[in-house]
């Protein structure tokens, strides 16, 4: 193992050694981990004899020693082929991708796997994060298994399953009374004051590289082939860069044949500040004050990788929208009774974006698209629409009988 060559800044292009650094030391922008791709010797396979986690890629993520690695075994979740959308957008090719089977529930155990890794590659004795809710869960599951003792600073009115399980694993909690960009400064301030590896701080250039493995596992679960179109919800904006740099890795080790694939990034209308700024021409993001959407984990008023996210649906011809809280809503039902799957909000963006791809015309009936289910619907039951079929009948077959011919 061990195939981490350097860090290159995304701005100025200069490298750093790959030490505990958050951001390019010239112009503060952030870093990207290169490998040595010439010495990576991987064939498809490479792959067979492999354990289904995110770990099955080891030589493309930056834990040097394999001793160092911190495992619930993230990754290698179910693509699902949804011929049920496929039906009804009259689309050749739909898949889910569904990331809510993950560990904790969320696609947040890859990143955090990475981060709490890399931590005790460090030797840092103190792990944290700053969350809209998914990665203090997945942050604090890590540092759990690892023994480390665990910092999780969230803002107010994070949903209440997501709560539940951050608290089970006992770390310590700081709600922050303000939004999450208020929760990621005092956190920052945190870092630097009491030197806590704070995953998506302190880490930033390691914890990413998880990410990328989601894109990995399309690629290898579709046959070593890229779709046409990829959906990802867009908080940061980390994961949609992350899965670029993903697809482009598998190509450079020649996993993957380079065809393109169009990613494409979906907000919640209520706090959509990447969305406007793609649908107004401009890379200059205005950050929203006061997010408003039950979107919770995407919530992110000032994303910093926003225009990173805005790059790469302009070099892959992808485009980012937002959509409504009642669209959303309409979005968690229809995925559920179509396909049986049940997501959080943020993952039901990409479904109503779907939607809206299809009808503009993006998305062509011949092409093959992937939809990122990133969270689970059982961690924001809060968001599912009222209006189920209840019946409350007297344990009789009598009662039962009267209440089935009251329903036609
Ligand atoms: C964090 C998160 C996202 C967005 O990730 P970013 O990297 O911040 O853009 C999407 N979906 C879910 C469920 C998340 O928890
Ligand atoms: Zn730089």
């Amino acid at each position: 193992m061990g195939y981490v060559e350097t860090l290159i800044c995304r701005s100025c292009n200069s490298e750093t050694e790959p030490t505990k650094i958050l951001a390019c030391p010239k112009c503060f922008a952030p870093l990207d981990v290169v490998y040595d791709f010439d010495n990576i010797e991987l064939t498809r396979d490479s792959f067979k004899s492999r354990p289904p986690t995110m770990w099955r890629y080891a030589e493309l993520l930056p834990v040097q020693d394999a001793q160092n690695i911190v495992s619930l075994n993230a990754g290698y979740t179910q693509l699902h082929r949804c011929k049920n959308l496929e039906k009804y957008f009259g689309l050749k090719e739909v898949y889910v991708k569904n990331d809510g089977l993950n560990p904790t529930n969320s696609f947040k155990d890859r990143p955090a796997s990475v981060a709490v890794s890399k931590s005790i590659e460090f030797r840092l004795k103190v792990i944290g994060a700053v969350s809209t809710g998914n990665l203090a869960g997945a942050v604090a599951a890590h540092a759990a298994k690892a023994g480390l003792p665990c910092y999780i600073f969230i803002p107010l009115g994070i949903e209440s399953g997501k709560v539940g399980q951050i608290e089970v694993y006992d770390p310590h909690i700081i709600q922050v009374k303000g939004t999450y960009d208020d929760a990621n400064r005092l956190a920052y301030l945190a870092s630097e004051t009491y030197g806590w590896a704070i995953a998506n701080i302190t880490m930033r250039p390691y914890y990413v590289e998880g990410s990328k493995t989601l894109a990995f596992e399309v690629s290898e679960q579709l046959g070593w082939r890229k779709p046409d179109h990829l959906i990802v919800a867009v908080g940061s904006g980390a994961l949609m860069r992350a899965i670029w740099k993903g697809f482009n890795e598998f190509d450079q080790v020649g996993l993957t044949d380079g065809s393109k694939t169009s990613i494409h990034g979906a907000q919640a209308a209520g706090c959509a500040p990447v969305a406007n700024a793609f649908e107004s021409g401009s890379d200059r993001i205005k950050p929203v004050a006061k997010p408003d959407t039950i979107a919770k984990s995407i919530a992110i008023g000032d994303p910093g990788d926003g225009q990173y996210a805005i790059q790469v649906a302009k070099t892959t011809g992808g485009r980012i929208g937002s959509v409504t809280d009642r669209e959303i809503q309409d979005a968690i039902k229809f995925l559920a009774c179509k396909e049986g799957i049940f997501t959080e909000p943020a993952g039901a963006v990409t479904i109503a974006q779907l939607k809206k791809l299809v009808e503009g015309g993006y998305i062509k009936s011949d092409e093959s698209v992937v939809c990122c289910v990133t969270g689970n619907g059982l961690k924001s039951i809060e968001s599912v629409p009222a209006g189920a079929k209840w019946h409350t009948v007297e344990p009789t077959l009598e009662a039962l009988s009267r209440v089935i011919a009251e329903m036609n």
